[in-house]
């Protein structure tokens, strides 16, 4: 019996691809060059490649980058919008790639005020028919069709896992940015959202006076991604409402945190789980006990989340604002 693996979900990352044009809407853009900086995960089925070490079984990454490069300096666009649209198709060139993230930066941008950095991030999938989806290049699975086979035989079953997500954010149009993010989530391959809870507002609590009110959410999914994948997509959907991760504990338009995985226990810092401070967290215990009043936080702090919740030093620090928040406006 052969090893199951997943069937759909593997990604290549590449982050940083840089080269100057004059790229712009403005007319000394069209003459100047500046840096634009291309990251690009790629979503594709790497099982064949991990079992036979052959390149030709998955996608050359230089290759990709190459691309990146001639359409940086190719013809002048006056968007990053377009760029980003041009790069994704050319790498949706490659049969392989079944769905792409690319996001474009132009950190010397025109704008007056000091900015870090602004970027546009899409995404972009290969168009599916039916059954034969995501099975193109995967020759096992071709022959299985061929045998009339069922889908379950032709495809590796996937192991599915349970995640808690906490969402919150506190500048910009937050519960909209939430709505987005919701979305954003179930539409990243493999993902299914399962539970949504109320919308909950918490006062900033210990930041500088003045700091806006948080949003906060808790969300659960179910995924074939493993955690490390997961939290890179969740990442990248923070990245694309304009969150940057200089500022830790500050004012946020979105943070994606994993409170559990599966149950897991991990104190590695790139991902620790469960997350180390959800424990004492009541924007993240209430809107988690809605959900699900029988949830069990695993680990050294654990518990069942309803009985952490009223132990919790920061219990009337949050407020339920809505159950329906998800169909539209409430905040
Ligand atoms: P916080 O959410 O604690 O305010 P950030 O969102 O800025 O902080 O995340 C800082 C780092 O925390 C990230 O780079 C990430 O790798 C790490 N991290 C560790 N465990 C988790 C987790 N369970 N969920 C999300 N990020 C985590
Ligand atoms: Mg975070």
């Amino acid at each position: 019996m052969k090893r199951s693996t997943r069937s759909v979900m593997d990604s290549i990352r590449l982050t940083g691809v840089r080269a100057e044009a004059a790229h712009g809407v403005y007319d000394f853009e069209h003459v100047d060059k500046q840096p634009f900086i291309v990251d690009a995960t790629m979503f594709l089925d790497l099982a064949q490649a991990g079992r036979t070490d052959d390149l030709d079984d998955t996608v050359n990454y230089g290759a990709i980058a190459n691309g990146i490069v001639e359409i940086i300096e190719g013809e002048h666009v006056d968007l990053i919008e377009r760029l980003a649209a041009k790069i994704a198709d050319r790498i949706l060139d490659f049969d392989r790639i079944q769905r792409v993230i690319v996001t474009v930066h132009k950190p010397n941008a025109p704008i007056k005020v000091p900015f870090g950095d602004v970027s546009v991030t899409i995404e972009r999938s290969r168009d599916h028919t039916g059954d034969s989806a995501f099975a193109s290049s995967d020759a096992e699975s071709r022959e299985s069709h061929g045998s009339g086979e069922t889908q379950s035989g032709a495809r590796p079953a996937s192991r599915v896992h349970k995640a808690v997500v906490a969402m919150g954010g506190n500048i910009g149009d937050v519960e909209q940015t939430l709505r987005a993010a919701v979305v954003a989530i179930d539409g990243v391959p493999g993902n299914q959202i399962t539970g949504i809870s109320p919308l909950y507002r918490t006062a900033a609590w210990g930041m500088e006076p003045g700091t806006p009110d948080f949003l906060n959410a808790v969300v659960e999914v179910t995924t074939t991604l493993d955690a490390d994948t997961l939290l890179s997509a969740l990442q990248t959907i923070e990245a694309a409402h304009g969150r940057s991760r200089e500022v830790h504990w500050g004012s946020r338009p979105l943070d994606l945190d994993i409170v559990d995985f599966d149950g897991e226990i991990s104190d590695d810092p790139h991902l620790t789980l469960p997350h180390p401070r959800a424990w004492q967290r009541s924007f993240v215990l209430a809107p988690w006990a809605d959900l699900d009043p029988n949830a069990v936080l695993p680990g050294e702090h654990g518990g069942r989340v309803a009985d952490l919740l009223d132990g919790a030093a920061d219990r009337d620090s949050v407020e339920c604002l809505s159950d329906t928040w998800i169909l539209g406006g409430t905040a």
